[in-house]
């Protein structure tokens, strides 16, 4: 399917993992791919080499671009840049995050104001930029790439859930102020995915097994199947949907501890 031809995509933190994924789907689909790293050179480079072998021939064109996106000066120039490669933009991905396991009562003031730097500032600023670039030429994409986090909690994880609790009110407030500009802005709710931010559990059978054993679908996914839910949404598939976040999450939203009926008696 070539949904995505001739348009021009922003990916943060496209060197790795779910963003790397989204960046593979968008260039099979036609897209030319701005992937934004913020360090390893190298595995960017990879990441570029994947892109290209995805496209398997067809047009188009991948960029690699530097920037740290909580930072405002980075993101300013990080737009100028892909905008001068590409001449413009039409989706944005806000897909970079980061998180770090404390109990809320030992969190650093540093590590809160980090973590919400990337995964809440760094989308509001990279949002800002690409609506002030879409306004003038009637609409664009934005898309978040939130979790199941957005509702619900994850103890230990307070900056990080308390980030995309945000993520979900940025998706709804700029989808709602911008919808009359032709702009839709929604999110994708990952579960648990297999990339580099689970290290912790995803080399180790045991700690794999225990974490899927509390998914309804019993499996964690690949990037690919989170990758696939972004295309569908920076699609004119989805060109009437906005504001909203669609869960890819092999059912961990379900509230899964109510697969038996343990409350009424029976
Ligand atoms: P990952 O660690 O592979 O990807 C995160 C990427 O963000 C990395 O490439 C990292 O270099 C980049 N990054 C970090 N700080 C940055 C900054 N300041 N500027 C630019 N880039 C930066 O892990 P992932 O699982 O692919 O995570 C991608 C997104 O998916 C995150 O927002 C994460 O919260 C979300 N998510 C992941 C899962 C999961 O189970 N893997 C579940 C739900 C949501």
């Amino acid at each position: 399917m070539l949904r995505l031809q001739g348009k021009n995509a922003l990916i943060t933190g496209a060197s790795s993992g779910i963003g790397q994924a989204i960046a593979v789907r968008f260039a099979q689909e036609g897209a030319n791919v701005a992937i934004n790293y913020r360090s390893g050179a190298a595995q960017a480079e990879e990441t570029r080499a994947l892109v290209t072998k995805a496209r398997g021939g067809t047009p188009g064109r991948e960029i690699l671009v530097q920037a740290d996106v909580s930072q405002e000066s980075d993101v300013t120039r990080m737009f100028e840049e892909v905008i001068g490669a590409f001449g413009s933009l039409d989706v944005l991905v806000n897909n970079a995050g980061i998180q770090k396991p404390t109990p809320s009562h030992e969190i650093p003031v540093e590590d809160f104001d980090r973590i919400l730097a990337v995964n809440l500032r760094g989308p509001f600023l990279c949002s800002r930029e690409a609506i002030r670039h879409f306004l003038p030429r009637g609409g664009g994409v934005i898309i978040n790439n939130s979790s199941v986090h957005e509702i619900i909690p994850k103890p230990k994880y307070l900056s990080y859930s308390i980030s995309k609790g945000g993520m979900e009110n940025l998706t709804k407030s700029l989808a709602l102020e911008y919808a009359g500009s032709g702009i839709r802005v929604n999110a994708v709710g990952p579960g648990a995915v297999v990339t580099p931010i689970n290290k912790a559990w995803i080399d180790n059978p045991q700690a794999r097994m225990d974490v899927e054993s509390h998914i309804p679908m019993s499996r964690a996914a690949r990037p690919e199947e989170i990758a696939s839910v972004f295309a569908f949404l920076a699609s004119n598939e989805s060109s009437y949907i906005t504001g909203q976040t669609i869960f890819a999450c092999g059912g961990l939203t379900l509230y899964p501890e109510f697969r038996v009926a343990w409350s009424s008696g029976e």
